[in-house]
């Protein structure tokens, strides 16, 4: 479909990116859902390509591209329909490794930034412990300072890439009597001593790998500080818009291919003598959902383009998020049906597709959390300011 903001260049790498994950990761989907992992290869060959690095300067690896290039990578991402891999790619670029490249010192840039890039280190974020979750505010993960280092003693939970990546991003209290004021954002080697990384099991995306971690006397230099100390609340807050909206934008072509996926079978199904794609009910199930994906497409790259733009994207993107994790979830639950048994059974992709989904409006704050922060904005007036966007370079698309 034409869209005004995409440019022939975008295109053109929309074909690479999607050629790439049609010969690198689609094919095996079902073995890397079975080990209950993604290989850490594949990072290595998206670093070869570019990437891992799509807004982040070259000086590190990076291509220092527009934000419509990250829109692209993430659509054809999520088009993979493969959430468990999607999630470990985007945790690692959009929520993990680009704390460092807004505010991390140039010594951090080279010692994590760049391997990331390359696709050698793998990334995860830290914020979620198991007291804790939607309340960032309150987490209890300290780093203490002793000499010239930081001493860290506390544990995190639901951890992307936390037992098979090599460093976090860790959300800790430095100083714990100033609540949201007292967090800072401190990278760790997850094979420090005093790391315990323990594999969850989840009921979808089975593909990611997601930990429990716990850090016990875990000393890392006072030089792993991301930005500076106490602003780590402010630097998460200022980058969990880019992370909702990054959900959003993968949620859109996850309904899509959903709905691509069922058209398939209902016109390979035959019930009545007639392919099911010819009931009226099912034909009108499908033409609501497809007006609801529409609409979340164009939310979302409104919400993109304001983001490109340097704006405060606080509400847009929470309501993006929310949308559309719904939608998908939504999407799938009637897809599913229209597959009878069949839909029911692993050795078909909508199964997975459906237990996959249930996440969305959970991961990345919840829906009742993006409803309290819309309620926020457009009930109480409450304005968020920038603290930093991140990725947010402004297209050449005119
Ligand atoms: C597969 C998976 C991967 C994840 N990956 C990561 C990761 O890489 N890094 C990371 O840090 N975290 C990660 N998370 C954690 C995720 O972000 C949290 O699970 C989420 O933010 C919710 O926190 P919680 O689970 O502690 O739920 P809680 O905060 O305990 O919430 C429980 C329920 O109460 C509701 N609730 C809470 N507060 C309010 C309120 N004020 N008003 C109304 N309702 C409320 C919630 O919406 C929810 O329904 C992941 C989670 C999963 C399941």
């Amino acid at each position: 479909m034409k869209s005004q903001y995409f440019t022939e260049e975008h295109e053109l790498f929309r074909q690479s990116v999607r050629q790439f994950f049609d010969k690198e990761v689609v094919p095996n989907a079902d073995k890397w859902e079975q080990e209950r992992r993604i290989p850490k290869e594949i990072f290595q060959k998206m670093g070869e390509q570019g990437y891992l690095g799509i807004n982040f300067s070259e000086e590190f690896g990076g291509i220092n591209a527009d934000f419509w290039y990250s829109v692209v990578f993430l659509e054809e991402l999520g088009r993979t329909n493969l959430a468990g891999f999607t999630t470990a790619v985007s945790v690692h670029q959009y929520m993990a490794i680009n704390h460092i490249a807004e505010v991390g010192s140039y010594e951090l840039k080279q010692q994590y930034l760049a391997p990331a890039i390359r696709g050698e280190k793998v990334a995860a974020l830290g914020i979620t412990e198991p007291g804790t979750g939607s309340d960032v505010a309150n987490i209890t993960t300290k780093a203490e300072r002793d000499g010239d280092h930081y001493v860290i003693n506390g544990s995190k939970t639901f951890i992307s890439n936390g037992t098979y990546g090599d460093f976090i991003t860790l959300a800790c209290k430095t100083a714990p009597q100033m609540g949201m004021g007292g967090i800072s954002l401190i990278v760790v080697d997850l094979d420090a001593p005093g790391v315990t990384r323990t594999k969850l099991n989840k009921m979808g995306w089975h593909s990611s790998d997601t930990a429990e971690i716990s850090f016990d006397n875990v000393r890392v230099p006072l030089s792993n500080i991301i930005g500076q100390e106490n602003m780590g609340f402010y630097y998460l807050m200022g980058s969990l818009q880019l992370e909702r909206l990054v959900a959003a934008i993968m949620a859109v072509p996850g309904a899509q291919g959903i709905v691509d996926h069922t058209l398939q079978y209902l016109h390979e199904r035959q019930a009545f003598n007639r392919p099911l794609a010819k009931f009226q009910v099912i034909r009108h199930t499908i033409a609501e959902l497809s007006t609801e994906i529409e609409m979340a497409r164009q939310m979302v790259y409104n919400s993109c383009w304001l983001h490109s733009e340097g704006e405060v994207i606080v509400k847009e993107a929470s309501m993006a998020k929310l949308y559309a994790s719904e939608l998908v979830n939504r999407t799938v639950d009637r897809c599913l049906q229209f597959f009878g048994g069949y839909g029911y059974m692993e050795d078909y992709p909508i199964c997975r597709m459906y237990r996959d989904a249930r996440v969305g409006t959970i991961a990345g704050g919840t829906s009742e959390i993006m409803k309290e922060i819309i309620s926020k904005v457009v009930i109480d007036g409450v304005k968020f300011g920038a603290v930093y966007q991140g990725n947010n370079k402004k297209s050449t698309a005119k």
